[in-house]
This record gives C-alpha cells, structure tokens and sequence, in this order.
C-alpha cells in the first residue's frame, strides 16, 4: 500500500529533511526539526504524490488517504491529549501547504480549523479567555470562506467595518467577546445567503474541505505565474501540512515571530528578526502593527522603544537562541525561522534554508568557509551567478546630492531610478513600452509579483523588513524601500505626499535601498568595487573552472570593463560597431555607395587607418590575450539613412544627389535581410572590404606588439559561413594579404583564420570546414535564428505565447535549446574534431552569459565561453559550478 501521509511530533517523524520532493519543503523540516528533538507542534503530511495524483485523476484521492489521514490524527490526539472535534478540549489545526520549492504566498493557509459553534465553547472554558476563542473562530470563518468556499475577504472585511462604525470602536482590539460573537452571526449569515447552506460545523468537513483548497491551490493563477517566473515544474506538486495549532496571541505571555539565523541583506553573522507579542503570525507579515526586534543589540541600533523579545521573554529567548545556532549548524546553512510563543513556552513552526542578497550569500559563503562550516568547493555552489548581478547594480554616487523625500527601512540594497507608478499593471505596461519606473505601494501581495518583476524598485509604505515587499524584492535582486510610513498615497489622485510636497504618477525618483532613503529625481549613480568576499569567492571558482571566459568587446572602454571583470580575451568584436562612428559614416556610406571596385577601394583607404587604430588599442588593453576580430558582418542598407529627412541630411553631408542615396537604399533593401546579403557573403561579392580589414588587423598587430612587447596572435573570424569553398575563398585572400604586409615589414606574422557556426548547413559540414578553419565560435544568436527558422528581431511578439503555453519551456534566444541548437553544436564540435582533433572552440552568442547554457557548454567540452563585459563575473561563477557538477 502506497504511504500517502507522514507523521511528526514529540520527537520523533516519519519524514526527514532530505524527503523535500515528497514532502514539500515545509514537511520535511518539520520532519527533520521533529527528529532533533527541537519543539514542534505535532501534525502530518500529505505528499505531493497525492497533490499529482490528485490532478490525474479529475481531483479524486486516492482510496487509502482517509483511513491514513484518520491514523495520523490519531497520533497526534495521543500526543496533544486532545481530541479533533472534542466537545471539551478540542484539537484545533493548521492546513498549510508547502512545496518543494518555496512558493511565498503563493497558496492558501487555513487556520484555528476544528472550531465550530460548540467547540469555540470549550476553547474559551480551556484557554480561559472567551474574547480570544470568540476571535479566532471569526477569523477561522473567515479564512475558511475566502479560502475553501471562495467568498470575498473584504465582505467580510466590510461586515466588521461597519459594527466597528456603528458601535464607535477603532481598532479590532477594541472589540469584546460579545462583539466578536455577534460579528460571527453575522458572517455566518453571509455564508449561509452566498452558499445555500450553513457554516460547515463538521471539524471533518472542514479538514477535507481545507486540503482540497490547498491542492486546488497549486493551480491557482499566482502560483502558475511564480512557477513560470521561477522556473518550478507544474509536476512536483504541493504537499499539504496538517499541524496542531498554538497561539502566540493567548495574551502578554504569548508571541509570534520570523528571524533569520544572519543578516539576510548584509550576510553579518548576527540573529535578525522580527516580532510582535499577542499575535498570530500574520499579524506579523502584514505589518499592520510595527514588529520589535529580536535582540536587545539590534533594538539599540534601531533605536526602537519597544522592548526586545530578549528582554520580554528571556528563557523563550534563550532557548530560541541555541535551537537557530542549532539548526544552522546542523543544515550548514543560514536559516529562515517562524516560532511561536504560547503561555511562554516555545514553538517552532518552520524552518528552511535562507533566501538572501547575493551580496549577504558573498559574506555568508567566504564566512562560512573561514568558520570551517563549508569548503570552498561548497561555497562557490552557494552563489547563483546570475544573482552577481545585484552586485553590479549601480549604487548612488557618494558625491552626489540628495534630495529627501522621505525615509523606511533600508529593506534590499542597490539603488534604482525611475518614474512613480501606482500600480503593477501601469508598472509592466511602462516597462513594455520601455521606460524604467519605481513601484510605490501602501504594501504588496503576491498579486503584484509581475509589477514588482517589472519595475526597477520597490517602494511601500506600510511593512517591515520581512514584510511581503521586503522578501520579494531581495530575492528578485532589486532594491527596495518599505515602510516609509510618512507617505501617503493616493492612489485615486496619482499622487503621494510627504511632509507637504507631493509627488505624482510619472515624476522621477530615486530609492536606495542601502540606506532606506527615497530621492526626488534622478541622482547620479556609480557602480561598486568588486574586491573582498566577491574576489575571494571568484578566486576559488577560477581554481576549479575549466573554460575560459572572454567578452564580447569592441570599444576601449568595453575591453577595460571586461578586463577589470577578469575577462582572458576578447571573444567577439564586431568590427561593424566601429564603422558607426561619427568619423568614418561617411567612408563607410562612400564605400556602400561606389559604383566601381576602384571607387570602393579609394573609400576603404580612408576607413583603413582608423580601423587599424581600433586594432591597436584593442590589442594594447588586451597585452596578449587572444582576441577574436570579427569581419564585416551586416547587410550594407544598415549603414544607409532611412527617413527623408536623413536622407537629405546624409545628401548635403556627402555632396550627393538624394536620389542616388535613395536609388542605392531600394537596390539593397531585402525581404529577409537577416538571410540576405550578409556576412562572408558581402566578402564573396565584395572581397576588397575583408582585405582592408585584415590588413588593418595585421598592421596594428606588428604596432601593438611593438609597443607591449607581448606577442599577439590574432584570431581573424569569418561570419555566416555555409559553404567550406566561402570560407577558402576568404581564407586565401587572408594569407595573400598577411604575405604582403610580413613581405613589406620584414615581420613574420601568427594569426588564425575560423569561422562562426550559425548556420544549421555549417553545423553539419562542420567536417568539411575544419579544414580550413582553426577554430569555431558558436554564433548561437543566429544558429537559434536559423535552426527554429524563428527571425530573433520579430520573435519576441509571439514567443510569449510560446511560453505562457508551456510549448516551449524558455526562450531560446536566452537559454541555449538543448534538444534542437544543441545538438546543432553538438554535432560539429563532432564533426570539427574529426577533422581537426585540437580545434578550438568557444560560443559567442547572448548564451554565453547565461549561466544554463554555459552549464551546457562544459558538457560538450568548449574551450570558452564569451559573453557580454558586465556578465563576465556571471560566466565565470557558472563556468566553475559546471566544471564542478560536470566531474561529478
Ligand atoms: C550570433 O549570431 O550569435 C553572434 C554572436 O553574432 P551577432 O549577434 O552579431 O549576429
Ligand atoms: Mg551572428
């Protein structure tokens, strides 16, 4: 019989911490936190092979779940001495659910489940507080409608709204227990006129009914969209957690909170959390009431009046204390705690591996190995490179002035600009249409994933530091402002005001997220120091990586940033880059315009020196690291004005009549320019363009190796070949060229002639053509574009279709398409070391940069990857974990 349902509690499960795809994330900390003997309200859990069974089978369980879920309640009325539905002392739970992967928010919670009219009874006679029964059957009811029977919350909302109105109360605390019941009456009635039917009073009823909730749950349109954003299949299921409940809101003894065992935003090693007496753990994400510190050191540095949980409840403190340095030392990893104070005895709830800054993971890992907790290998595993780029956020610039418009909490660091928008929809419209903006919230709920996900930062109003906003924003990497409480918002107007200047909807601000400051306008920015924790951590990578990583290059300053970012040469420069220059247009349009080969000639003489000093400095900055020139690449009408008024512009300009710019324009203009007259084919017609290039090449080669005393080898690469004889008919023109120039200068020339694979032709031919190339680089812009017969300028107008749909599970112009452009590349990395077993080869496409495809680039053995200067770090973090998963 298939186990469906796994026990906890008094010290003991059934489950344990390395269960996480059958338990959920959730269940099998409980499990694991059970089996150390930490305290743990008893409970069970239902696995997410139930959750997948659910769904193949039209949301029927399976047949032996009841009678398990029945032995499992048993259990956890042998250790509560309580029983579900009990008349006298009734067992009360949580219905939580718990993938795994944690899904913040993401899926619905039922809590105080069990109470009913005649259980609340025997709640109030047992905690001895009939207001605080009559409280949590309210908001029992009320969750359940909202959750289970699929009522509005703020129907009910409304209900207690207006009998606060009516009966002159402010705040919730104000109400009695005789308030609350006839609240209750109230709701029920609600339920009763929404449903047809009574407030289920079956405890049984309201379990079953809760669990199908939380399952439903998991295709709710939120999850799918996180799923989607994060990556996290439809397939592994949520699990659903059943768990005794305890209340930190059973008065000035109880309490509820959330701490992380270090800095989640900084990474110091220090307890760090929030909490708030009398409450339930909602009240504290919320952020209704303002949380007090953990500690008596972070109340000081806070210079908060509220007292810590240190000097509140020193033995619950104390306790709490050693089981998080426990837990940390036991999963050798920062921890994310929820706890819970009843009558002062201590509780955990939950407990997981920390989400923190990528700045807070650099301290943490490099910290971690000096405590001796970690290894360097692991620690370079504890870094998702794509997260590197937080650090290569811009910061304000420190001379900068700052304008104040208000000030919260430091909640994600980095700073962001952009123009104020209200809402996450305004928020993804402006992004779409291209304008950066800054999304100001009272608070964020899951339903603004998207808009947070669009927008540069995030500002709120209202909530602390592990508020919704808070969390979210840090493990999106941007930078975030909560609680900036002396805003308020408009929303209706578009505006917000603090201390008498408002602001409105399309107004530029500044927020840093480091200090907690909001700006009005646009404050310069400069970008961060890469020394410390981040070069340790890169040192320990470059050890143990195998592929190189260039950049894809063309300016001065673009090969400096790359240097500085450790990239070992330049992969790509695209020498038509160069030829946009306000300096050498006119050549370059002179050229395109040449009605004979000698007027053509004449024109790249002009181009020939200035191409020749790019060279050079490209070479100098790079002091003998390889460096791979691409030839003319692009279709020529690239080159040419557009609009009328350019036209006429470029006309008086050059000294030429309009209608030979315009006549030239319509003789090149093509239907599918992308697989027109480009690449080798310009050479092929045009093979005095490719001479001048590598003649310039050469040239600045002899310089720059005279000037650096390094020896420089240029690799001279051939775009869009399909065709072996293209590329010998290029290949021969190189050497007759480098003959001339070592023939004139005395100096004898090392270059190496390849190709770019981009064409699915090429891929198979690749035997053919290593021949005659020395090295491929893997153009997997235009291999993605020709392989899917997919145009990559008008792709992104469906593609999200594609994705939405699940027809395809990336984009591939972002992800290397294993199954299709990976075996493309796959294949002549084949045929190419057939032919040439020491061929060298490398990619240069946007792939290149991402941490996936360089994962794939380690399985098919490339000698590099290239990518774009300011993801060199990314590269090189990815390439080292996929050495290191690669060898395992
Ligand atoms: C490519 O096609 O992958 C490539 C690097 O070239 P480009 O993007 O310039 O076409
Ligand atoms: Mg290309």
């Amino acid at each position: 019989m298939t186990k469906w349902v796994y026990t906890f509690g008094d010290g003991a499960a059934e489950g344990a911490a390395e269960m996480k795809a059958l338990l959920g994330g959730k269940g099998a900390n409980l499990a694991e936190m059970s089996n150390l003997g930490i305290p743990v309200p008893p409970g069970f859990t239902i696995t997410t092979e139930v959750c997948t069974a659910f769904y193949a089978n039209e949301r029927a369980y399976p047949a032996e779940l009841a009678s398990q879920v029945d032995d499992a309640l048993a259990l956890m009325s042998r250790i509560t001495g309580k029983n579900f539905g009990d008349e006298a002392d009734p067992l009360l739970v949580s219905v939580r659910s718990g993938a795994r992967a944690s899904m913040p928010g993401m899926m619905d919670t039922v809590l105080n489940l069990g109470l009913n009219d005649v259980t609340v009874e025997a709640l109030a006679k047992v905690a001895g507080d009939e207001r605080f029964a009559y409280d949590s059957y309210r908001r029992f009811i009320q969750m359940y409608s909202n959750v289970v029977l699929d009522l509005e919350h703020h129907d009910f909302e409304e209900i207690l709204e207006d009998y606060k109105e009516h009966n002159g109360y402010v705040l919730d605390t104000d109400l009695t227990a005789d308030d609350w019941k006839a609240v209750i009456v109230s709701y029920k009635a609600l339920v009763e006129r929404a449903m047809g039917k009574p407030f289920p009073q079956d405890p049984r009823q309201q379990l079953w009914g809760s669990i199908g909730a939380v399952f439903g749950s998991w295709m709710n349109a939120r999850a799918v969209t996180y799923r989607r954003l994060h990556d996290i299949p439809a397939s592994w299921g949520t699990a659903v957690n059943v768990q005794a409940m305890v209340f930190g809101n059973m008065g000035e003894t109880s309490a509820t909170g959330v701490a992380f065992s270090r800095n989640p935003s900084t990474g110091e090693k220090a307890l760090y959390g929030e909490f708030l007496v009398n409450a339930q753990g909602e009240d504290v994400v919320a952020g209704i009431r303002t949380p007090q510190n953990l500690t008596e050191a972070a109340r000081i540095q806070a210079e908060s009046d509220k007292p810590s949980l240190e000097t509140v409840m020193p033995a619950a403190y104390a306790e709490f204390v050693a089981i998080c340095e426990r837990l940390e030392k036991h999963y050798r990893d920062m921890q994310d705690v929820e706890f819970t104070v009843e009558r002062g005895k201590l509780w955990m709830l939950q407990c997981r591996i920390g989400k923190r800054t990528t700045k807070a993971a650099l301290k943490m890992a490099v910290d971690m190995v000096a405590e001796g907790l970690i290894t360097s290998t692991e620690a370079i595993g504890r870094i998702d490179p794509a997260g590197l780029d937080q650090l290569l956020h811009p910061t304000i610039d420190p001379k900068a002035e700052r304008k104040q418009f208000a000030h919260g909490l430091p909640a994600s660091p980095g700073a962001a600009c952009g123009e104020i928008v209200f809402t996450s929809e305004e928020a993804e419209a402006a992004t779409q249409a291209g304008r950066k903006v800054v999304l100001v919230r009272v608070e964020t709920s899951p339903e603004d994933i998207h808009g947070m996900h669009a927008s540069e930062g995030i500002l709120t109003t209202r909530g602390g530091m592990t508020s919704h906003a808070a969390v979210v924003a840090r493990g999106m990497g941007k930078p975030c402002v909560s609680g900036a409480g002396a805003i308020r918002i408009d929303y209706a107007a578009g505006t917000m005001t603090a201390e008498g200047v408002t602001l409105k909807r399309g107004d530029k601000i500044t927020i840093d997220g480091s200090a907690g400051q909001v700006l009005i306008g646009a404050v310069p920015m400069s970008r961060p120091e890469l020394s410390g924790d981040f070069a340790k951590l890169m040192g320990w990578a470059d050890d143990v990586r195998r592929m190189k990583v260039r950049a894809n290059a063309e300016t001065p300053a673009d090969a400096k940033v790359a240097r500085s970012f450790g990239a070992e040469g330049i992969g790509l420069c695209r020498t038509e880059h160069m030829f946009f220059d306000e300096g050498r247009i006119v050549a370059v349009r002179e050229m395109i315009l040449a009605d004979t080969e000698a007027e053509r000639r004449e024109a790249l003489a002009k181009l020939l020196p200035m191409q020749r000093k790019d060279f050079v400095d490209l070479f100098e900055i790079m002091h003998g690291l390889p460096v791979t020139i691409r030839l003319l690449d692009p279709p020529l009408h690239e080159f040419l004005p557009k609009t009328e008024a350019e036209i006429a512009e470029v006309s008086a300009a050059m000294g030429v009549p309009a209608a030979k710019l315009k006549d030239r324009a319509e003789a090149l203009h093509e239907f599918n320019p992308m697989l027109g007259h480009r690449g080798v084919r310009l050479a092929i017609s045009f093979p005095e363009i490719y001479e001048m290039q590598v003649r310039a090449i050469f040239e600045a080669a002899i310089q720059a190796a005279k000037e650096t005393g390094e020896h420089v080898v240029p690799e001279i690469m051939v775009p869009l070949v399909g065709i072996k004889a293209e590329l010998d008919f290029v290949k021969t023109r190189i050497d007759a060229v480098a003959k001339e120039v070592a023939d004139k200068t005395g100096v004898t020339l090392d270059y190496h002639v390849g190709t770019m694979i981009e064409l699915p032709r090429a891929a198979i031919t690749a035997d053919k053509i290593a021949e005659t190339a020395e090295f491929f680089s893997f153009g997997t812009n235009d291999l993605t574009q020709t392989t899917f017969g997919l145009s990559r300028d008008d792709a992104s107008k469906f593609l999200n279709y594609y994705l939405k749909g699940g027809i395809l599970e990336h984009d591939p112009f972002v992800t290397i398409d294993k199954e299709g452009v990976g075996s493309m590349i796959e294949l002549a990395a084949e045929r190419g070391r057939k032919t040439r077993p020491n061929i060298k080869l490398g990619i240069c496409g946007e792939h290149g940069g991402d941490p996936a495809s360089v994962k794939f680039c380690e399985t098919v053995g490339l000698d590099y990857v290239s990518c774009s200067p300011f993801r060199v770090p990314i590269a090189r973090l990815a390439a080292a974990q996929a050495a290191l998963e690669h060898k395992k």
